[in-house]
C-alpha cells in the first residue's frame, strides 16, 4: 500500500476542501469517498425511488449492475456511473437526505471499502470521509478529524448550495445536517467516530488557510 493520509469528519466540516489542497500540495490524488456514497445514491434516486423512498432491498439485489468509477481532473476525482459523469449532481439536498440511509447499507459499505483499498494499492493518497481512519486505513499514521458546530456547519452547505437552489432555507439545511450526522454517528456499521489515534481540529473558528496549516504541520510522511 502506497501513503495515505485519512481525513474524517462530520458533514461541512471542510473536508473535502482541505482534502483536496493537501492532496496538491503534497502532489498525492485526492479521493472524496462520501463523493462515492453519493453517487450510489444519485443511482439509487434515480433507479429504486418506489413510494416516496429508495427501495434498499432492490438497490441491494442490483448493487453489481452499478459501475462506479472516476476519472481524475487536477488530481481531483469525477465520479462516472455507468459511463456517465454524475459529478455536478451529487450535491443537492435530495441526495443530503437520503445518502446516510444508503451509507448504511453493510452491502453497499464493503462493495466501496474495496473499492477504496484498490485505489491505495496504487496511488499515494488524500482520502477524506467518515470512517477512513478508523476503518478503511486503520494502519495510516496519518489521520485526522474535523468537527465544527451544527450552526457553523449548516451556514457553510447553506452558502454553497444557495445560488443552486433558491428556495433552500438554513433552518432546513441545519435539520439535515443534524438528522445526517445522527445517522452517520448510529448506524451499526462503521459509524462516523474518530479513530482513537486521529488528530482531533475544530474548523468552527480556523480560515480554511489555518486548518491548512494545522494540517500540513502534523503530516508526517
Ligand atoms: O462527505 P459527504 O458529506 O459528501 O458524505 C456524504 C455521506 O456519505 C455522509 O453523510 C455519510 O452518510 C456517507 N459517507 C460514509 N462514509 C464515508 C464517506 C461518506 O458513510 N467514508
Amino acid at each position: 500500500m502506497k501513503k495515505v493520509i485519512a481525513i474524517d469528519g462530520y458533514a461541512a466540516t471542510g473536508k473535502s476542501t482541505q482534502a483536496k489542497n493537501i492532496a496538491k500540495h503534497l502532489n498525492f490524488l485526492h479521493i472524496d469517498s462520501g463523493a462515492m456514497y453519493r453517487g450510489i445514491t444519485y443511482f439509487a434516486l434515480k433507479n429504486f425511488w418506489f413510494k416516496n423512498q429508495i427501495n434498499i432491498e432492490v438497490l441491494k439485489d442490483n448493487i453489481e449492475e452499478i459501475d462506479i468509477n472516476f476519472s481524475i481532473i487536477n488530481q481531483t476525482q469525477i465520479i462516472i456511473i455507468n459511463k456517465i459523469n454524475v459529478e455536478k449532481e451529487l450535491r443537492n439536498i435530495k441526495i443530503d437526505q437520503n445518502v446516510s440511509l444508503v451509507a448504511s447499507v453493510p452491502e453497499i459499505r464493503s462493495f466501496l471499502l474495496k473499492k477504496q483499498r484498490q485505489i491505495a494499492n496504487k496511488n499515494n493518497i488524500v482520502m477524506d470521509g467518515r470512517d477512513i481512519g478508523s476503518v478503511v486505513f486503520p494502519d495510516s499514521k496519518n489521520k485526522f478529524f474535523l468537527i465544527a458546530s451544527p450552526e457553523i456547519r449548516a451556514r457553510r452547505r447553506y452558502d454553497q448550495i444557495k445560488t443552486d437552489n433558491k428556495s433552500a432555507t438554513l433552518s432546513q439545511i441545519l435539520k439535515d445536517v443534524k438528522t445526517r450526522d445522527k445517522g452517520d454517528m448510529s448506524r451499526q456499521i462503521s459509524p462516523l467516530k474518530p479513530a482513537s489515534d486521529a488528530k482531533i481540529i475544530d474548523t468552527s473558528y480556523l480560515s480554511k488557510e489555518l486548518v491548512f496549516d494545522k494540517i500540513i504541520s502534523l503530516i508526517e510522511l
